[in-house]
């Protein structure tokens, strides 16, 4: 009796070991386990063979044990697998040959190794295929195999071309976590039961011609270039979940459907589409900016949702899946379809498009914001009513400020709005009388419609007029907010100044720019320049709005109003240059401002500002006693300038330029922590590099778009 062969299997998952119950070829292995594959190539055919027959002649099925065999070359051409065939972590030295096998029970290739060709074309497998691990690392085809049972492709490495052409999938397939550095083809191949994608990287090209989704297509984390060349026309993406996905390489797309799919985070921007289908699909943060869909897309696509929900459930198989369904609510339109009845002249397309957009902050006192919001209001039917122009108006409260918001249907209607507006303003200190009298209205307006509206017009006049008398009385008794109390008082004569400061405003900067700027032509000074413009360039292209001062006008009001926004903004970007530590303005009005408006909070502060050092600065910066010898000569200034305001103005009647003198003096004190709080990013990176390298450091800091 010759003794057993040495190998033992472990199982992965549980640690469980089973030892080979063959006996010894030639030294302590048998023959399947043998690794001198040339020399024993012979006698493991034979060996095999006798394996099989065994198997073949038994009545029942009979499981097949492969556990870590060495194949040599290999032929299972047409071989009909009727029990569990185990080929967990055999290695296939040359060519395996399963072409049109049939595989009855469960098979399983968990980390198996294909040193040469794997081929599979015509396989069937009736149950369930498990490739998890395994190393393909010449060609793997399974063109025309069909996937009757739950198959798994998850953690394998396809080293060469890798094929699926014609393949069915009935149910689920996982195809998690594989690497592909070759091409993978899935022309023609059909998905019956979705597929899920994830975390998947398509190394190269990967060929989508013609393939079927049926089922859910999840591409979440997948690197998306399995997108890439998904040119075919004819794509049925019915009921996909496309999560976060990029058609990459593809500019058009033709026929496609995406019937009940999850678009969210796509990008279709600048796309072509071509006879498309998105009717019942979800559009959660798709980019559409730029995309042209034809008109048989927009005839097509009778309704979207906007949003959607996931649950976890269970699945037939027994695993657990995500689930997404569409927030019913959010559908669009509410009722009927895009292109028919009332929506004859609305097509998704209208719906997605970035609304026009004009805004006003109103400083209103918060006492009497539901009283001017709804006076407001009645501005869209005066616009109706005059110009027959729509407009939706939106308010939000921001601060201690109103936001009114108008969203218009063209470009072209916003210079209308803005002028319509600033008659309305106007309009409002008038008496109901006097108003009734300045309304332009349409010729075409009928008499209904004038005097539904001047009803309505009369009846908020009337309505503000008496909240501002109610609340006139209780104020006036309490010692409180004085200016209110003015307020209120100068409003309820003349409402007009409730809209104060009531100026169409640019949209509020994500960023302002600090920084000394103007008259020195030097080199250092047009350098300093010339950074600035590159970084207002960069933080525009990155779609974010940029303050900055180069065309304002430096005197009086607007010198307080910029210095104001500035401190206001939700970043501020500090190009601090030595000309910038002796600069009025940028030190006083726009960085100590804002060290103010923090509370002296430096940890505020700090988040707030970035400070941009530039090489001339640094050396004060660097050095305590250069901070201190700073403060000094501020402090100087300040008492110089003083004693010149006190000769010409002892009676103080200077209120702006008190106003400063007082904030120098503030700010001295001040001077050396306000100056160490800012958070130089220059200092860790080094000037050129931050440049260099598109300001990322700036924008990495800056609030997301
Ligand atoms: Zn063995």
């Amino acid at each position: 009796m010759l003794p057993h062969c040495n190998y033992v299997h472990t199982d992965k998952t549980n640690g469980a070991k089973t030892p080979c119950l063959h006996q010894t070829y030639r030294g302590q292995l048998c023959v399947f386990h043998a690794t001198n594959v040339r020399e024993k190539a012979k006698d493991f055919e034979r060996a095999l063979g006798a394996i099989l027959d065994e198997a073949y002649a038994s009545a029942d099925p009979i499981d097949l044990n492969f556990k870590g065999f060495v194949f040599p070359r290999v032929d299972f051409r047409y071989t009909e697998f009727r029990g569990i065939a185990d080929f967990r972590k055999t290695i296939f030295t040359d060519d395996a040959d399963f072409r049109g096998a049939l595989f009855r029970r469960p098979v399983d290739f968990h980390v198996a190794e294909f040193r040469k060709n794997a081929v599979f074309d015509s396989a069937k497998f009736e149950n369930i295929a498990r490739f998890a691990g395994v190393q393909f690392k010449g060609r793997a085809i399974f063109s025309s195999t069909k996937f009757r049972g739950r198959t798994v492709f998850h953690g394998c490495r396809f080293s060469d071309f890798a094929a699926w052409q014609g393949a069915k999938f009935d149910k689920p397939l996982t195809f998690q976590v594989n690497t592909f550095d070759h091409d993978a083809d899935f022309r023609r191949a059909t998905f019956f039961g979705g597929v899920n994608f994830e975390r998947t990287l398509f190394n190269r090209r990967s060929h989508f011609e013609g393939t079927r989704f049926h089922g859910e297509v999840l591409l979440t984390q997948t690197h998306i270039a399995v997108l890439k060349k998904f040119v075919s026309s004819h794509v049925n993406m019915d009921g996909a979940v496309l999560h976060t996905a990029d058609f990459w390489d593809n500019e058009r797309l033709s026929h496609y459907s995406f019937r009940d799919a999850f678009l969210i985070s796509v990008n279709l921007a600048g796309k072509e589409l071509e006879n498309c289908d998105f009717t019942g699909a979800v559009f959660k943060s798709v980019l559409t900016q730029g995309w042209k869909p034809d008109a048989r897309t927009r005839r097509n696509t009778k309704f979207i949702y906007t949003d959607y929900q996931t649950e976890e459930v269970k699945w037939l198989d027994g695993g657990m899946r995500r689930a997404y369904t569409p927030v019913l609510e959010s559908r669009v339109p509410a009722e009927g379809n895009f292109g028919e009845g009332e929506h004859a002249n609305f097509t998704f397309v209208d719906y997605l498009r970035e609304p026009i957009r004009m805004n006003i902050a109103l400083n209103v006192p918060p006492i009497l914001r539901s009283v001017v919001t709804s006076y407001l209001q009645i501005f869209t039917d005066y616009l109706q009513v005059t110009d027959g122009v729509s407009v939706e108006l939106r308010t939000r409260l921001e601060g201690s400020q109103l936001r009114a918001e108008f969203f218009a249907k063209r470009n072209s209607d916003l210079p209308l709005i803005r002028e319509a507006f600033s008659d309305y303003q106007r309009n409002i200190g008038l008496s109901i009388d006097e108003i009734k009298r300045n309304i332009p209205f349409r010729e075409n307006t009928t008499r209904l419609e004038r005097d539904l509206f001047l009803m309505k017009m009369e009846s908020e006049v009337n309505v503000l007029q008496t909240e501002l008398g109610y609340i006139k009385g209780p104020l006036a008794q309490s010692p409180g907010d004085r200016e209110l109390i003015s307020r209120i008082v100068e409003a309820s004569k003349s409402p007009g100044v409730l809209f104060e400061p009531l100026s169409i405003a640019p949209e509020t900067p994500d960023a302002y720019v600090s920084y000394a700027w103007g008259d020195d032509a030097s080199e250092e000074g047009l350098h300093r320049e010339q950074i600035v413009d590159l970084l207002c360039d960069t933080i525009t292209s990155s779609g974010r709005k940029v303050g900055r001062d180069k065309d304002r006008m430096r005197s009086g009001d607007s010198i307080e109003r910029f210095a104001l926004e500035i401190t206001r903004a939700p970043c501020i970007i500090a190009v601090i240059s030595e000309k910038y530590l002796h600069s009025e303005f940028c030190m006083v009005r726009e960085l100590f401002r804002a060290y103010q408006r923090y509370q002296y909070k430096l940890d505020e502060f700090q988040k707030k500002v970035i400070g941009l050092v530039l090489d001339d600065a640094k050396m004060i910066l660097q050095d305590h006693d250069a901070v201190l010898s700073l403060a000094e000569e501020w402090k100087e200034r300040h008492d110089r300038l003083r004693r010149k305001q006190e000769k010409v103005d002892p009676l103080r009647k200077s209120r702006l330029e008190w106003e400063f003198l007082n904030l120098m003096d503030e700010m001295i004190p001040r001077i050396s922590d306000m100056l160490l709080a800012i958070n130089d990013i220059l200092m860790k990176r080094g000037f050129d590099e931050i440049v260099s390298d598109g300001f990322k450091e700036v924008l990495k800091r800056l609030p997301p778009r």
